[in-house]
């Protein structure tokens, strides 16, 4: 894997060019962002991409980012959002220099388009919606402007104040700007401004009845906070010269907007609208599921802010959609679990040993916490006469280079003695019931003088000490790499293996301990992080990653 390059050989991407030169020219003083969520779901991932890049760039160059709002939609918005979208940008490490709605703008969008009125540059159309897009043309063919385009401006004004007063239904009316029905460009065919719709706004509640549309609200509000750099996705290349439009037209603050690719994870879908599907339908259980691409989602799962501003910036900005592959991500939390995680270990499927020829109750032994980082110490772990390892470190009649128990094998368990497999205790059926071991005295770890060679160690746990916990193991949401771009709805695609649950495995009693803001590893099964579930009586682990990526090297095998 490519190493990240220090801050100053790295080349700027696009946008920071466009920065640069900005600040250099004397264009701008400072220059102001803003990230502008709808509160129509939880942020995702392709979200925490555009955090990063508008906050990070006002960080870069010491400017500031605002949090906008961009709730211009009465019917899908809802306060639950704005409060968890407000938590991801802070857990993401970042701080807004404002808070605002657009809603707080509505009174002044509604002014702006009573001046395009009187400069004869908007008019109310009470064709359907049907007709509207009939006259509009194709892109090949131009539009057809209707007898409403020629209103005059005292009637335009009169009945868009009917319109704002509630003198309409929903659909009866629209305002529409005057621009170019024959523009090559079907975003500047007479884009509708306003329309009619009686909902409950959540903040603004029944003030209003019309609501701007997403042009005529966008770009006026990045002019109103004078934005410098406002920055969106590629679908809006084609706004753009729309944006520009109003903005002149009104004579305001000339922000200007640049567009970047999007990101695109496989097996994964990002848009809100189907991960809302998920949770409603309950696919997965809630918006912050462990399997949800979901910034809430990762972190309960047990990502770290630094995982994802490190993916973040190694995926870069883009002028062209791609889609990156999700091992990318699990590269880049796996790298900083592996610094920040304490080792502990955990059998999930237990096969008794029993040690015949350890004849204490019990002792001690030392075990560092992690070995990456010398800042922690060492716990200290029971070890006793019988202890539980995973059934799949032993086998009856081994192949050639199994390195783990068999019978006359020998193995290490980690930081304690080296045992031999004397006998394996079969059940009436056959199965394994219980191993029966001698250990070697002097093979203690930290003091091993036995001179015994070993190839395999095992993770293990004292049988009377384990704590018991659930696990609760995560695979893709979906079986294939773009579920979006299938024959099919994106649904049929949900891998119906993505969730397994181990109800009991046994755990060393530090385990006991466990916090919420701690990262583990569990020896040889993958890291891990305490889930909100847990309770005082039950502890519930979420893993976050195994240790290697395995299902690059199933498909391989393929
Ligand atoms: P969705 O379709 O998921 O609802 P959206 O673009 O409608 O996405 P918004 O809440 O309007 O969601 O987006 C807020 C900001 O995040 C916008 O500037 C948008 O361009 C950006 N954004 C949304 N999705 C992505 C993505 N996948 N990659 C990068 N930026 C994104
Ligand atoms: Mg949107």
């Amino acid at each position: 894997m490519e190493e990240i390059k220090n801050e100053e050989e790295k080349s700027l991407n696009f946008i920071e060019e466009i920065v640069e030169e900005g600040l250099h020219s004397g264009k701008h003083q400072k220059i102001l962002t803003r990230f502008p969520p709808e509160p129509n779901g939880y942020l995702h991932i392709g979200h925490a991409k555009s955090i990063c890049l508008n906050f990070g760039l006002a960080k870069k160059y010491n400017g500031k980012t605002n949090l906008r709002f961009d709730d211009t939609n009465p019917v899908t918005e809802e306060t639950e959002y704005v409060g968890s979208i407000k938590e991801d940008v802070r857990w993401l490490g970042f701080e807004w220099a404002n808070e605002f709605y657009a809603s707080d703008y509505f009174e002044q969008l509604y002014e702006f388009a009573v001046k395009l009125i009187k400069k004869g540059l908007a008019y109310v159309d009470d064709s359907t919606g049907d007709e509207i897009a009939a006259q509009k043309g194709a892109p090949t063919e131009p539009g057809m402007r209707n007898k409403y385009a020629e209103r005059s401006i005292e009637e335009n004004l009169l009945l868009f104040a009917d319109m704002r007063a509630g003198k309409y239904a929903d659909g009866e009316k629209v305002l529409r700007a005057k621009v170019d029905m024959a523009s090559p460009n079907m975003q500047l065919r007479d884009p509708i401004m306003y329309r009619i719709k009686h909902a409950h706004h959540h903040r603004t509640g029944d003030k209003w009845c019309i609501y701007p549309m997403y042009d005529f609200a966008h770009g006026q509000s990045d002019s109103i906070e004078n934005i410098t750099h406002s920055i969106c996705t590629l679908e809006f290349v084609a706004h753009r010269p729309l944006y520009n439009w109003f903005i002149e037209q009104l004579e305001i603050f000339p922000s200007k907007q640049y567009e970047f690719a999007r990101l695109n994870l496989t097996y994964t879908v990002m848009s809100k609208r189907k991960l809302l599907q998920l949770v409603n339908e309950k696919y997965v259980n809630s918006w912050d599921d462990p399997r949800m691409p979901t910034i809430s989602g990762y972190r309960r799962r047990g990502y770290t802010p630094e995982s994802i501003l490190k993916f973040a910036d190694k995926i870069g900005v883009q002028k062209r959609e791609n889609l990156i592959d999700l091992s990318l991500l699990e590269f880049c939390i796996r790298e900083h679990l592996n610094k920040i995680a304490l080792r502990r270990m955990v059998v999930l499927d237990p096969l008794k040993v029993v040690i015949t020829n350890y004849k204490k109750d019990s002792e001690l032994v030392r075990s560092e916490d992690n070995p990456e980082d010398e800042n922690t110490g060492y716990r200290e772990i029971p070890f006793s006469a019988e202890i539980y390892i995973e059934k799949e470190d032993f086998m009856e009649n081994p192949p050639k280079k199994f390195f783990r128990l068999a019978p006359g094998q020998k193995v290490r368990l980690k930081s304690a003695y080296i045992i031999q497999c004397d006998e394996a205790v079969k059940n009436a059926d056959g199965s394994i019931a219980e191993l029966r071991c001698s250990y070697i005295p002097e093979s203690k770890s930290g003091s091993d003088t036995s001179g015994i060679k070993v190839q395999g160690t095992l993770h293990w746990v004292s049988v009377k000490h384990a704590v018991t916990a659930e696990l609760r193991l995560y695979d893709r949401l979906f079986r294939v790499e773009d579920p979006s771009n299938e024959e099919n709805d994106f649904k049929e695609y949900i891998n119906p293996d993505s969730l397994q649950v181990i109800k009991t495995v046994y755990a060393e009693p530090a385990l006991k301990k466990a916090g919420f803001d701690e990262r583990y590893q569990f020896l040889r099964k993958g890291y891990f992080c305490l889930d909100k579930d847990s309770s005082k009586d039950k502890m519930v682990f979420n893993r976050t990653v195994t240790l290697k990526d395995t299902w690059a090297k199933e498909q391989k095998k393929k």
